[in-house]
């Protein structure tokens, strides 16, 4: 089980990664009960956020959240957590005591923090480490927000929320298909560099698929047949239609020169043949009256 997890922990981060640019340390908002909590189950709560994002993180503390440790100083072992939370990155909130007698909730400070503009975006790419569930349901509907809590001692990553994971998968459809895009494109320029030889025979085997699976077997059979130019003419996807106009933009030049170099070796071996008729041409001739049949 735990080992299971920890995968699919390690597949979340890298999807928020992929999808919105965490980079390591990752960057950890506490709230005062996930540091009062961690200590409750005697856990070593920045190896547990190392573990469960995979990567290095770098606990952050805000000054409300902070404010709301001291309050409960006097209750045991919390003067110990607030040295220990002294230790953190201080997130400054500016929710100053002089404006704010008593440290904003939670959830209004964190939110202030995340996403100060309201505009639903974690620009800054905090993890929000909470122990409140009216946190965490708000921070959802924030775009790619990692969840973590600790739940009877086990650290859980919320998984992406309905939003983020949407976001996500529109931007990867997206990736795909300009890939896709950019897959055919190197395809084609690979083929064009290809032999001609190589060429003919792949271009041959994809209109012979087509035309199996969509018509079926007519005709002379493809495998003893030539290839000819009106075989992608009668295909009428517009995949084999596209291969057609490759194949012209590659095959016109192509078709044009071995007719002008054969003609050249032609005339070449005829005036061979009349230059040489006196010498010792006996095979020459032989193989040239061959050819002119
Ligand atoms: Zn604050």
């Amino acid at each position: 089980m735990r080992g299971k997890r920890s995968k699919q922990y390690r597949k979340l981060m890298q999807q928020y990664g992929l999808s919105f640019g965490f980079r390591e340390p990752y960057q950890v908002l506490l709230d005062a009960d996930m540091i009062r909590d961690a200590d409750r189950f005697k856990m070593d709560l920045v190896g547990g956020l190392e573990r469960t994002l995979h990567g290095q993180v770098k606990p952050m503390i805000t000054q409300c959240s902070m404010r709301h440790l001291y309050a409960a100083a006097k209750e045991p072992g919390v003067s110990f957590l607030i040295d220990k939370a002294k230790t953190y990155e201080r997130r400054r909130c500016d929710h100053r005591p002089e404006d704010y007698p008593e440290p904003l909730s939670t959830k209004d400070c964190l939110v202030s923090v995340v996403d100060p503009k309201g505009s639903k975006t974690n620009k800054h790419r905090y993890v929000v480490a909470s122990q409140e569930l009216e946190v965490r349901k708000f921070m959802r509907g924030i775009l790619g927000v990692p969840l973590v809590y600790i739940n009877r001692s086990v650290m859980i990553m919320e998984p992406m929320a309905g939003a983020t994971a949407e976001n996500r998968e529109k931007e990867e459809r997206g990736k795909f298909r300009a890939g896709l895009k950019r897959g055919s494109g190197s395809l084609k320029r690979k083929r064009e560099d290809d032999e001609e030889k190589e060429d003919a025979e792949t271009k041959e085997d994809m209109p012979r698929k087509k035309k199996k699976t969509v018509k079926g077997p007519k005709g002379p059979n493809p495998l003893a047949v030539k290839k000819s130019k009106k075989k992608p003419e009668e295909a009428t996807a517009a995949s084999i239609k596209v291969e057609f106009k490759k194949e012209l933009r590659t095959e016109a030049p192509n078709a044009a020169q071995p007719a002008g170099s054969e003609r050249s070796v032609k005339r070449k071996r005829k005036r061979k043949l009349k230059s040489s008729d006196s010498g010792e041409a006996g095979p020459v001739k032989a193989e040239a009256a061959g050819e002119d049949d």
